[in-house]
């Protein structure tokens, strides 16, 4: 289109949390709109890139890490999200040990990024509400304290996704 869009923006962004919690499926929701109820693949390319356009109007690349199931191992080091402006911690509703792991990993980047990575809190699997252990106060509440976003998905209902990667790309243009 238009000569006047300028240079693009380059992001990248990482997918933090345990094994389990819909990492993979709010990518896939949001890159291709599909749900898989099988856990997905760790053949699955850990690398996707979405051109979006700015509210000004610029373009961005986003440029979406997923891991590749290492997190089962305890195995995801700085070299995952080195050189990251941005975070998704998620964690699914239903089960506390995955907060606690986002809180560590808050803490973890906390320490080698300090204020210079943009951070998102996700609770997915908001489609589980009857099984929540994790209210919404408490998970807002604790993300405040730390300077981070909160929002809630449903990877399968596609619920909140779109606004997450936009609230997402929207912070790291203003941390830019
Ligand atoms: P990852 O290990 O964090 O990448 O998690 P996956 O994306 O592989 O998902 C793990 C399991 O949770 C799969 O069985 C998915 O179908 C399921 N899952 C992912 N998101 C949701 C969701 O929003 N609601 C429900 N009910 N299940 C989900
Ligand atoms: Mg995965």
């Amino acid at each position: 289109r238009g000569t006047s869009a300028g240079p693009t923006l380059n992001f990248k962004a990482v997918l933090l949390g345990e094994g389990c919690v819909g990492k993979t499926s709010l990518v896939l929701r949001y890159i291709e709109d599909k749900f898989n109820t099988h856990h997905l693949s760790t053949l699955q390319a850990s690398f996707v890139t979405k051109k979006v356009t700015l509210p000004d109007e610029r373009r961005a690349l986003l440029n979406i890490w997923d891991t590749a199931g290492q997190e089962r191992f305890h195995a995801l080091g700085p070299i995952y999200y080195r050189g990251s402006d941005g975070a998704l911690l998620v964690y699914d509703i239903t089960d506390q040990d995955s907060f606690q792991k986002v809180k560590s990993w808050v803490r973890e980047l906390k320490q080698m990024r300090g204020s210079e990575i943009a951070l998102v809190i996700v609770g997915n699997k908001t489609d589980l509400e009857e099984q929540r252990a994790i209210s919404y106060e408490t998970a807002l509440l604790y993300a405040q304290t730390v300077g981070a976003q909160y929002v809630e998905t449903s990877a399968k209902e596609n619920e909140g996704v779109h606004d997450l990667f936009e609230l997402l790309t929207q912070l790291m243009v203003e941390h830019h």
